[in-house]
């Protein structure tokens, strides 16, 4: 595969090129096509494979041709607070984890109408909240804070979400969070239009993994 020639959105193949990715990595070749093409996707890989920009890639680039259309609510002015309704939310272990990811989120959005946002635990929520109420298309999150601001409709509706990363997937198990995590793939398995895609990374594969993916995944889901 070539970044050219996957089909990707031109506003991202843009931003593939400002990022001064060349070539793709392994994990990058097979996730881009099976996540464009509309499939689940499990991929068992490490930090520093690409994984990140693996899922954003895809992802934003399906969005970006329809952003206009699916973009949430903004403010019309500088005191307007608005509901985040993301269409994204990528779930990962860490605070440096979410930050990196952001980063990159940030630079894959350049110039689009999409809006990243970073949330978690560790920091105080006013300065995140304050982002959040600016509106968000693309929600990165460690599983503690999400949860926070989940409790409060208001802000954070997730009824919209048309795709869900689950980053570090062991990672976020050994840490106990089955129960968050099976609440997040149960209340997102239906959103307005009943179209969902899951994407779940791990360096290992462990039973409640399994259990997720036998679970809430489609069965053509593919396996990297
Ligand atoms: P990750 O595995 O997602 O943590 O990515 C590791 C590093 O590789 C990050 O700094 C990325 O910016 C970089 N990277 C991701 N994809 C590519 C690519 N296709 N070519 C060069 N660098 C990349």
């Amino acid at each position: 595969l070539k970044f050219d020639d996957a089909g990707l959105h031109p506003a991202m193949a843009d931003n593939v090129r400002l990022c001064k990715y060349t070539t793709p990595t392994v994990i990058q070749a097979y996730c881009i096509p099976a996540v464009l093409t509309g499939h689940d996707v499990i991929g068992i890989a490490q930090t520093g494979s690409g994984k990140t920009a693996a899922f954003l890639i895809p992802i934003l680039s399906k969005l970006m041709g329809k952003a206009r259309q699916l973009a949430g609510p903004r403010p019309k002015n500088r005191d307007e607070r608005v509901c985040a309704e993301p269409l994204v939310l990528v779930v990962c272990p860490t605070r440096e984890l979410a930050c990196q990811i952001f980063d990159e989120a940030r630079r894959l959005c350049y110039r689009t109408m999409l809006r990243p946002c970073v949330i978690y635990g560790g920091a105080p929520t006013k300065n995140q909240r304050e982002q959040l109420e600016k509106g968000c298309d693309v929600l990165i999150a460690t599983p503690g804070r999400l949860m926070d601001f989940m409790s409060n409709i208001k802000l954070l509706n997730l009824s919209r979400l048309k795709f869900t990363v689950i980053d570090e997937a062991d990672e976020l198990l050994s840490e106990g969070w089955e129960d968050v995590m099976d609440k997040l793939f149960q209340g997102s398995s239906t959103n307005q239009d009943g179209d969902h895609t899951y994407l779940m990374f791990s360096a290992t594969f462990p039973k409640f993994a399994r259990k997720l993916v036998k679970d809430y995944m489609e069965e053509d889901h593919v396996r990297i």
